[in-house]
């Protein structure tokens, strides 16, 4: 039965506007049959922009884009069809030297599925349940509020038990608004979870999660015009291969194409070791000349030098994770996205993980165990099973990451004593690039597995066992 009014919804504030947040919010509209949540989101910046760069969307991943009604606006965005063909991901090739040769083909079931940013984006607004989407059903309602920067919030319980709205958050320059449920969904940098940890009974605990570590490492972030490559070097590998990796000592470059072939996605890595425990200094993310990429990458292979000519304005990011939390949730606040699970984009994983934390949040919330008005004691099982469920598969990520980007930049205990440009043997190469590939098997895992994990939880938490129960 569908509920009428807007008192009766359980208000969800969704702070931040990125992948993750946006995905919670189609994910919530999608799902919530019984339309009983009302979606707020804030964002701090007055516009919904994405960066100039592609990203990888595993199979997994696709599987809940599917389940949430994505499916037909993002499938054609895709360099290939969405489905489990074996398929190269990347051409491993040892590049730190004049005369690089292939190492191996990573293959994965569905390959990885790439697009630009700014496309994935589109399609998340495109399908929000707001009035100027009149193709989407609308089941939750829906509120965008750009210009909001949220500097605070409060959280305060009735003894009364069924209260509503008892979270306030407080923004710059706006009036305070209320929820039920605050979403920390604000990044990297993220303002809610130096909150919300600090406001943990045993905050001293968590001072080394506020802010996340650099990583040593840099990356290099670029779009080239494939049809300058072909100017340059009509014959570059690279204009028709579904993926090259390029490596050396600490140092390591992927390519792959988005945009039905008219970007090539370019992202290369330097890791400093001497730099390791030591903090950035200066902003995160800036544009610098092109110069500094190619000194960077000085001697390598020509084919990638010839790639890297041909970048225009590259950004360079300073890489940070942070320590694996063992908690994203408490009474009425949670977080997702890198504000809860920051991570190296090695495995390109991080708005996966973000779409996953959406998926299962948003399967908890729409069940119908979940009434339009749960009590605190409600509220605190949904978040301690949204706990269960996503601290561990996020803390495992976290950790392959680091993982992978050592195989990557050949950076192991067995390759001690080679340098940058050293001939390695390819025995050698081959084991590290078997791991690197074992290491990404979870890639076309179903996520469904985790969704009915979560659901069963609920049931055992919230209510009977009954088929009718399973969204
Ligand atoms: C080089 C590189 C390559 C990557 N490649 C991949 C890949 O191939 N595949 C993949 O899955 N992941 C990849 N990632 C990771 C991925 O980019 C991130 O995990 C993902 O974009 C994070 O999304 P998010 O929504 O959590 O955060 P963000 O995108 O940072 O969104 C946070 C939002 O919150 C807003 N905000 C911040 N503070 C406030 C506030 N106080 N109040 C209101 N709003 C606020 C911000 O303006 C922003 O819009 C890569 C990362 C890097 C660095």
């Amino acid at each position: 039965m569908p509920i009428e009014s807007e008192q009766e919804r359980i208000t969800v504030a969704i702070v931040g506007a990125g992948i993750a947040g946006l995905s919670l919010a189609v994910a919530l509209n999608a799902l919530d049959h019984d339309h009983k949540i009302a979606i707020d989101i804030y964002e701090s910046t007055p516009e919904l922009s994405e960066i100039g760069a592609g990203i990888n969307i595993w199979p997994r991943t696709w599987c809940i884009c599917e389940k949430v009604g994505l499916g037909e606006s993002l499938a054609p965005l895709f360099d290939h069809p969405p489905n489990l063909e074996p398929r190269i991901i990347y051409e491993i090739r040892k590049a730190d030297h004049a005369d690089g040769f292939r190492v191996m083909d990573i293959s994965k079931n569905g390959g990885g599925l790439r697009i630009h940013r700014a496309d994935f984006q589109q399609c998340l607004i495109d399908n929000l349940p707001l009035p100027r989407n009149p193709n989407v059903k609308i089941n939750s309602t829906c509120t965008l509020n750009l210009s909001h920067r949220l500097i605070d919030y409060t959280y305060r319980p009735s003894s009364a038990g069924h209260e509503k709205r008892p979270v306030t958050l407080q923004f710059a320059d706006r009036p305070s608004r209320s929820c039920d449920i605050l979403v920390g969904a604000d990044g990297i940098k993220s303002t809610i979870r130096q909150l919300f940890l600090n406001r943990l009974a045993n905050g001293l605990d968590y001072q080394r999660f506020l802010q996340p570590r650099w990583a040593a490492t840099v990356a290099y972030r670029a779009l080239i015009d494939k049809e300058a490559l072909r100017t340059l070097s009509p014959n570059h590998r690279i204009l028709d291969h579904p993926g090259i990796m390029y490596v050396g000592r600490h140092k390591h470059a992927v390519a792959y194409s988005i945009s039905g072939g008219k970007y090539i996605n370019l992202v290369a890595t330097t890791h400093d070791r001497s730099k390791e425990g030591t903090i950035w200094k200066g902003p995160w993310s800036s544009e610098v000349p092109k110069e500094e990429l190619i000194e960077q990458f000085r001697g390598w292979d020509p084919e990638f030098q010839q790639l890297i000519q041909c970048v225009e304005r590259p950004t360079r990011w300073a890489l940070h994770d942070m320590h694996p939390l063992d908690t994203f949730a408490e009474e009425r606040v949670l977080l997702m996205g890198d504000a809860a699970h920051v991570m190296l984009p090695f495995q390109g994983a991080g708005a996966g993980c973000g779409i996953e934390d959406a998926y299962i949040l948003a399967n908890l919330l729409t069940n119908r165990l979940v009434p339009s008005s749960p009590t605190p004691q409600q509220f605190s099982k949904v978040l301690d099973i949204y706990n269960r469920i996503r601290v561990p598969a996020a803390g495992a990520k976290v950790k392959a990451t680091v993982t992978q980007g050592e195989l990557y930049t050949l950076a192991i205990p067995e390759l001690e004593g080679y340098e940058e440009g050293d001939d390695i043997p390819k025995d050698k190469l081959l084991d590290v690039f078997r791991a690197a590939a074992d290491n990404w098997s979870w890639t076309s895992s179903d996520p469904e597995e985790d969704r009915r994990v979560a659901i069963d939880l609920l049931q055992g938490s919230l209510g009977m066992r009954s088929p009718q129960i399973y969204n």
